[in-house]
């Protein structure tokens, strides 16, 4: 009797501690996918998710393929699939990798109910984080809604197992069954295909997965603390797409970092910095665990009563990236093109569109759920939240980014923002982060035109910091 090996956000071989327990019970593995777009409702895969996901399944059927075996994929909704599955090749156990968002936890329950009720045995494993949601509480037993306390305490938890490979041979079930081809799922773009920047930026996969570890150890390790921060640069991992579909471990990374910071002289300081980022995926899987309305609704209450703004030609601006303020706009617009922003850019791009335009932060969680290939609920929903100031330990609201210093510190000599905004090329440094200050002359030497070839700023970001002070100020005094 076969073993279904149901493959999630855990698309590898390498260190998959459900499908390494599979192999080791001996039975015959069956490998499977299910395309799920009932289930998860508004949060079924955004557009660049999929072409990601297309390509990642793509990768994992080769790996299959090479070692004997065949993914089948099925389409629907995922506990009926499973269903139908295990009773088609009279399955004796479903073993699974555990995910956390909370219509996907549900999906958990349903089948251990339905088939341990049945005798058949549904294994369900960690494995995509460092430390299990549960297994942290504060002394007085409470979940963590402070990142700093957290992270401690995660550190002082027994270190991640090491990684682990799966057996070299695995019996695969020889089952002759109906299986969707991929190529028929339509995840990728036809008319128009967007995706050529993607196609350019990224490798999905988990051969991918691993060059990108070993590259970021070489070109990015030694002074990503200061680095990170660099849109222009090239410091940081750019590991998100491939931690959020699984096709790398969080131990192997773990422990490959803890590794560099002996072996590898001056990168403990860096080394120990990686890993607190690391620790904020942690601590947003935490936080959706335990809140699993973060998502949806504000963490802190009182912000159920914010005066947002339903501001559609404002939030054109900003999803086209013209808004007029050149770091946003270089952002929004790495973001069309790679799937992809800088994480500094994010929290200033987010900035601008709930403090100064005032307009609901779901309404940019959606934007980057469709155009992230690293779209991930628990990281997206905890970060919005941190940047509008009503999630758990978030940016205190009067901290409202300044577009214009930010790009002047973080990007002095504008080289991030003349790769994504060609417009503004030929501007000088002086003004290449405030062009409507630039004198007439320079702007035509330049061959800027604003409000022509390049938007002038769509608003007064003094006057809309106020307006953002006095409406939380509406909100504290209530
Ligand atoms: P590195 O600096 O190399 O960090 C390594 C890993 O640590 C990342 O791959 C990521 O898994 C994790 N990490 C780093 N920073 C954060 C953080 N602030 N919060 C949570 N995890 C972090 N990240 C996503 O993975 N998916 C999202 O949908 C997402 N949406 C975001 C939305 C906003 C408004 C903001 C401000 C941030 C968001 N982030 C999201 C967090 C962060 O920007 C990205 O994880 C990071 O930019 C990924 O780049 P990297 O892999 O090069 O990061």
């Amino acid at each position: 009797q076969p073993i279904i090996y149901w493959f999630r956000q855990d698309l590898r071989l390498h260190d998959n501690p459900g499908l390494r327990a599979a192999v080791k019970t001996g039975h015959p593995i069956l490998a499977v996918y299910v395309l799920d777009d009932e289930t998860p409702g508004q949060w079924c895969h955004g557009g660049a998710a999929r072409w990601w996901l297309h390509h990642s399944l793509a990768a994992l059927q080769q790996t299959l393929k090479d070692r004997g075996g065949r993914l089948i994929l099925r389409r629907g909704a995922a506990q009926a699939e499973l269903l139908r599955l295990v009773d088609e090749v009279d399955a004796c156990g479903v073993y699974f990798s555990r995910q956390y968002e909370p219509f996907a936890a549900q999906v958990e329950q349903g089948l251990h109910a339905e088939l341990s009720a049945r005798g058949i045995e549904v294994k369900r494993f960690g494995g995509y984080l460092l430390f299990e949601p549960e297994q942290l509480r504060t002394q007085a037993g409470e979940p963590f809604k402070v990142f700093t306390p957290y992270w401690k305490a995660c550190l002082q938890q027994p270190a991640p197992g090491p990684a682990r490979q799966v057996p070299r041979h695995i019996e695969f079930c020889r089952r002759r069954l109906s299986a969707g081809r991929l190529r028929d799922w339509d995840l990728l773009p036809t008319a128009p295909d967007w995706a050529g920047g993607l196609r350019e930026s990224w490798t999905p996969g988990e051969a991918g997965a691993q060059q990108r570890l070993r590259d970021f150890l070489h070109e990015g390790l030694i002074g990503y603390k200061v680095g990170r921060d660099q849109p222009a640069r090239a410091s940081t991992s750019r590991l998100s797409p491939h931690l959020h579909f699984g096709e790398i471990s969080a131990r192997q990374i773990w422990h490959t970092l803890q590794r560099e910071a002996v072996t590898t002289p001056g990168a403990q300081d860096d080394a120990g910095h990686f890993l607190r980022e690391m620790g904020w995926r942690e601590f947003s899987y935490h936080l959706l665990h335990h809140w699993p309305s973060l998502p949806s609704q504000p963490f802190r209450r009182q912000f159920d009563a914010f005066p947002w703004r339903s501001d559609r030609p404002a939030l054109a601006a900003w999803q086209r990236g013209k808004t007029g303020y050149p770091l946003v706009d270089a952002g929004m617009r790495e973001l069309w093109h790679t799937g992809w922003m800088h994480n500094r850019v994010r929290m200033i791009v987010a900035s601008l569109l709930v403090k100064n335009m005032l307009v609901p932060w779901q309404e940019g969680e959606a934007w980057f759920w469709d155009t992230l290939v690293d779209a991930d609920l628990a990281n997206n929903a905890a970060s919005w939240q941190w940047v509008a100031g009503s999630g758990a330990d978030a940016a205190p609201y009067f901290r409202i980014f300044n577009p214009v210093t930010q790009s002047q510190k973080f990007d002095a000599e504008g080289q991030y923002i003349r790769r994504w905004v060609p417009e503004l090329v030929q501007l000088p440094d002086k003004y290449i982060h405030a062009p409507w200050e630039a004198p007439a002359e320079v702007l035509a030497a330049a061959g800027v035109n604003l409000g022509g070839n390049y938007p002038a700023p769509v608003l007064d970001l003094k006057a809309t910091r106020q307006q953002a002070l006095d409406a939380y100020a509406a909100i504290r005094s209530q």
